[in-house]
């Protein structure tokens, strides 16, 4: 990963990276740490790396990761435009979005810890209702009798990606019309994440217990990640011309002397 990252590198013109939004928008909103490094600005880059260096047609992601993937497609198209003459190279991998793309975090932004307002699989139960109880709403709900919107509201998104569609339904009908409250939303919110995440505490408990189990799987799909990475690192080195074979040095024997510039002279 490390060394496509390092070559495609070479091929991307930097203002394709300072146009990537995440760029921007966390350079605006994170002002403590000093993003102004190339390991910042040249991540989307690795992750090109990640999601080519396994030839994908599709990658799994959330709204605000579409750009990724468009920049991931432009530098597959240079690199097979530049390198792909004898082979072609790289898929262009297309987005694989759910029907609610974007994760909220508790503040109303996208879920990042960066920002601090995520809810994390590991939280537990109390601290999960807790959070939500806390989660922004749609700001034109200032009172009780005031109707809301839930397509503007961050507790709306959690309804549509992680509650049954009754409870849809009901919050939609509930908060167009003012019939129900934000806590009693937020309530109903909180059961749907507890009982998508309960089950999976309740499994990682095993690997807790043994964390051998964990590192079996992690190294099983190693192997089986490093056999496809390293068919993809051959095809790329050889249409960029670039051979790791190497020729070591000739000995130096009374039947084959080196052409040092002594013996050409003593010859
Ligand atoms: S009722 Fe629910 S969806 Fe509507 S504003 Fe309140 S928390 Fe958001």
């Amino acid at each position: 990963h490390a060394e496509l990252h390092l070559l495609l590198s070479m091929i991307t013109p930097l203002g394709w990276l300072e146009r990537v939004p995440t760029y921007k928008e966390q350079r605006e909103n994170i002002k403590e740490k000093d993003l102004g490094t190339y390991g910042f600005l040249g991540y989307p880059v690795l992750q090109s790396a990640d999601i080519l260096i396994y030839k994908a047609d599709f990658v799994p992601v959330g709204e605000d990761q579409v750009p990724h993937v468009e920049l991931t497609r432009e530098i597959a198209r240079r690199f097979n435009l530049f390198y792909g003459k004898r082979t072609y190279v790289f898929p262009e991998p297309q987005p694989l979005l759910t029907p609610a793309a974007k994760l909220p975090g508790t503040d109303g932004r996208k879920m990042s810890k960066s920002y601090g307002n995520t809810i994390m699989l590991t939280d537990p139960e109390p601290v999960v209702r807790q959070k939500l109880k806390t989660m922004v709403t749609d700001p034109a709900r200032v009172r009780r009798s005031d109707p809301g919107n839930p397509d503007v509201c961050p507790v709306g998104d959690l309804h549509k990606i992680f509650s049954d569609r009754a409870t849809i339904t009901k919050v939609d009908e509930g908060c167009r019309s003012a019939a129900i409250g934000c806590i009693e939303c937020k309530s109903w919110a909180a059961d749907a994440l507890v009982n998508i995440i309960k089950p999976m505490q309740d499994r990682r408990k095993k690997y807790e217990q043994n964390p051998r189990l964990a590192w079996d799987i992690l190294e099983a799909g190693a192997a089986r990640a490093r056999k496809v990475s390293g068919t993809t690192m051959d095809t790329v080195r050889d249409a960029m011309n670039m051979s790791l074979d190497y020729e070591p040095p000739r000995q130096d024997t009374d039947d084959n002397p080196v052409a040092t510039t002594a013996n050409k002279k003593n010859a």
